[in-house]
């Protein structure tokens, strides 16, 4: 198969690792700046230009959109999707995963376990949105955020509010959420692909900190998740359409809780943490679920 790579830098861990676990299964595999694909939409022949020339046809996209690029990359995938190709996650479900309100909304309709969450808009409402979410310590967080960042604890409710004001002050999207003191700064990494999850991590924050982002210097670990952890996790990426999914979940006292889905989770961390190759994993799910490029069908004889 020829499979494209969308992908800012070809020199990023995830992007070279599905690189190789192409070729290394016999496939070849390009990598596609996604911000140089520019596109013609037609009924006829709807087309990607890259770089000069209409792009060749692929058996297949793997879809590495970053959070600052969701809006043209989503757009770019749409288009291959348009033509037929065959994407690992398409781009409603990415678009789904980057709002982590309209994510938990999705998860709630499936029963899944989530912290008490709550969303207003009028600063006249916080005192309420405050007890909602059963009072301080409560984690106040940015919509569209990543890596850890803007996320916030609040330890009193005094500070809670004058942290939402700002926040709606400064019309930045915002929701609040029950703190899982329990879960004592842990998160566990569930990676999933297809229905199945293939490993999973326990990320620990570090000392002082409640975020267990790698990013944000904490450490994983390799552990055993329960059956309702996996099934959560399965269920959670099915509810947002993601066929590979990190699905973040915390342990509360109420069981497992879903924090967020991410649609590109990262290769290196999880590989390095269990020692598997989730990039041929990746690879190989390609394999049994991507049809052929569409070809002209062969000319009847005679
Ligand atoms: P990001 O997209 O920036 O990673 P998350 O919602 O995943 O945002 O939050 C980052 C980290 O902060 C989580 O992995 C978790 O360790 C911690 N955290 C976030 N929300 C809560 C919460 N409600 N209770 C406890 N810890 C939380
Ligand atoms: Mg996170």
């Amino acid at each position: 198969m020829h499979i494209a790579l969308l992908s800012r830098n070809r020199n990023l861990y995830s992007t070279r690792r599905l690189v190789e676990a192409a070729e290394q299964r016999g496939h070849t595999a390009r990598v596609v700046d996604t911000l140089r694909c520019y596109m013609s939409i037609t009924s006829h022949h709807p087309s990607i230009h890259y770089k000069g020339q209409e792009i060749e046809p692929f058996d297949a996209v793997i879809p590495r959109i970053g959070s600052s690029v969701t809006f043209y990359g989503c757009a770019v995938l749409r288009q291959f999707e348009m033509m037929g190709t065959y994407v690992i996650n398409d781009n409603v479900s990415i678009t789904r995963s980057r709002d982590k309100l309209r994510s938990l909304q999705l998860l709630s309709r499936k029963g899944l376990g989530l912290p008490i969450t709550g969303f207003a808009h009028s600063p006249d409402d916080i005192p309420d949105l405050i007890t909602m979410v059963k009072g301080a310590p409560l984690v106040i967080k940015l919509l569209e955020g990543t890596q850890g960042i803007g996320v916030v604890l609040a330890e009193t409710n005094q500070a809670a509010e004058s942290v939402i004001q700002a926040f709606m002050g400064m019309k930045a999207n915002i929701m609040v959420q029950e703190y899982i003191k329990e879960a004592r700064g842990a998160d566990i990494r569930c990676f999933v692909i297809g229905d199945k999850v293939v490993a999973s991590m326990k990320r620990q924050a570090a000392d002082g900190e409640f975020r267990s982002n790698l990013h944000r210097g904490g450490t994983a670990t390799v552990i055993r998740i329960t059956p309702e952890e996996r099934s959560t996790a399965i269920r959670a990426a099915k509810a947002m359409g993601l066929r590979v999914a990190g699905v973040d979940l915390l342990r509360s006292n109420h069981g497992p809780v879903i924090m967020e889905v991410n649609s590109s989770p990262g290769l290196q961390g999880i590989e390095n943490a269990t020692g598997k190759d989730i990039a041929g994993m990746i690879i190989e799910h390609i394999e049994r679920n991507a049809s052929p490029a569409r070809k002209a069908p062969p000319k009847p004889k005679g």
